[in-house]
């Protein structure tokens, strides 16, 4: 599970950011991962997540999953907040966030 730190949310954040994942972020399409920045689908299996957050957000929790494009090499965030999670998308979410687990 998601560690419980009391370092507040936006604080990791400007983190992650200061550390060069700035890029647009990411979404997710149809099962597979887009990359904002150049626009390229990539599968679950080829996505390198290196980390993940959990959150507190209206409705349950969110996680954020730290993420590099393989194509573009772009840095970046997907925010997965409860309605993602509980939605069609919610299956990805829950593979790249074993994968960030792994
Ligand atoms: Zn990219």
């Amino acid at each position: 599970m998601a560690d419980r730190e009391p370092t507040s949310f936006t604080q990791i954040v400007a983190d992650l950011d200061a550390k060069g994942y700035n890029s647009m972020g990411f979404a997710i399409d149809d099962g597979a991962v887009v990359c904002l920045e150049c626009d390229t689908a990539t599968g679950v299996e080829d996505t390198k997540v290196g980390g993940l957050l959990g959150y507190e957000a209206d409705g349950g929790e969110g996680v954020v999953l730290v993420m590099a494009c393989p194509s573009c090499a772009a840095k970046g965030m997907l925010f997965a907040g409860p309605e993602l999670r509980n939605g069609p998308s919610g299956a990805v979410v829950d593979a790249l966030a074993e994968r960030a687990r792994a």
